[in-house]
């Protein structure tokens, strides 16, 4: 599942390719569970309106669009990746992937395709986003510390709630903890002031390191350009069970919290 870098990545590769675009016309796919808004309601806020920016909110790719020529609102095309979603920009001749739910034909005669061979994605349309938790990257220490505070969930679970945080998933929650010295069972709660502050840096620098790196290539995720991204090669802890700490040496764990898996160094993390 892309998390945020992932979507970081995503997003600004598709910036880049479609920003000042105009939306032509729209095709939707018959299966209901990719629309979480009505067609009806997706095309007519999608089409003959331009792009004005692509971004990232959360794990939520937003597609910021100008307003009708009849002076409504302007709207925003929200699409969630689930699990295997993919946006692709390619030319109207390429071939139709299977599990194509959505092609956004472009005014530059280019095509935007929504493939999710698993449908856990979502497409919407929404006058003004807002992602339910605090963004990472920019919550200040204070903000983040009080986020915890009374919680007795153990802090993996807390750093992976996307009602405290927005877009925090398994793998830089994993890496997160480790680089801040922290087992992913204690208490929420139970960790002091300097946990929060080490725990606090280490969030914002793996995930801006991931997103330098282009993300993690996990399975099938790739970017927008059908690239994949090289943070994998930096995990030091997550998918490594068994392996040698690149500190210590010791075996990494893995221990099951709360239904996902969380690896940890048994000598490094406290
Ligand atoms: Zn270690």
């Amino acid at each position: 599942m892309p998390e945020l870098p992932e979507v970081e990545t995503i997003a600004r590769g598709l910036a880049k390719r479609v920003a000042g675009d105009a939306i032509e016309s729209v095709w939707l796919g018959s299966k209901p569970e990719p629309l979480k808004s009505t067609a009806s309601e997706i095309v007519s806020a999608l089409e003959s309106k331009r792009i004005l920016d692509v971004r990232r909110l959360g794990k939520h790719i937003v597609f910021d669009l100008e307003a009708g020529n009849n002076g409504t609102g302007r709207a925003q095309w929200i699409v969630h990746l689930g699990m295997t979603g993919s946006l692709l920009v390619c030319s109207p001749e390429s071939e139709l992937a299977k599990h194509t739910h959505a092609i956004v034909r472009l005014a530059s005669g280019r095509e935007l395709r929504f493939v999710d061979p698993r449908r856990f994605g979502r497409l919407s349309v929404i006058e003004k986003f807002e992602a339910p938790g605090a963004e990472p990257l920019q919550i200040s220490f204070e903000n983040f510390a009080a986020l915890f505070r009374g919680r007795k969930t153990p802090i993996k679970s807390a750093l992976l709630n996307q009602k405290l945080l927005s877009g925090v998933g398994n793998i830089y929650a994993d890496e997160a903890l480790f680089r801040a010295g922290i087992r992913p069972r204690r208490r929420a709660a139970s960790l002091t002031r300097d946990d929060l502050r080490r725990l606090h840096l280490s969030l914002k620098r793996v995930l801006k390191e991931a997103i330098r790196l282009g993300g993690s290539s996990i399975s099938d995720y790739l970017d927008a350009n059908g690239d994949e991204g090289f943070f994998q090669l930096k995990h030091r802890v997550y998918g490594r069970e068994g392996k040698p700490c690149r500190v210590c040496k010791s075996p990494i764990k893995r221990i099951v919290i709360a239904g996902r898996s969380s690896h940890y160094c048994p000598k490094c993390q406290k």
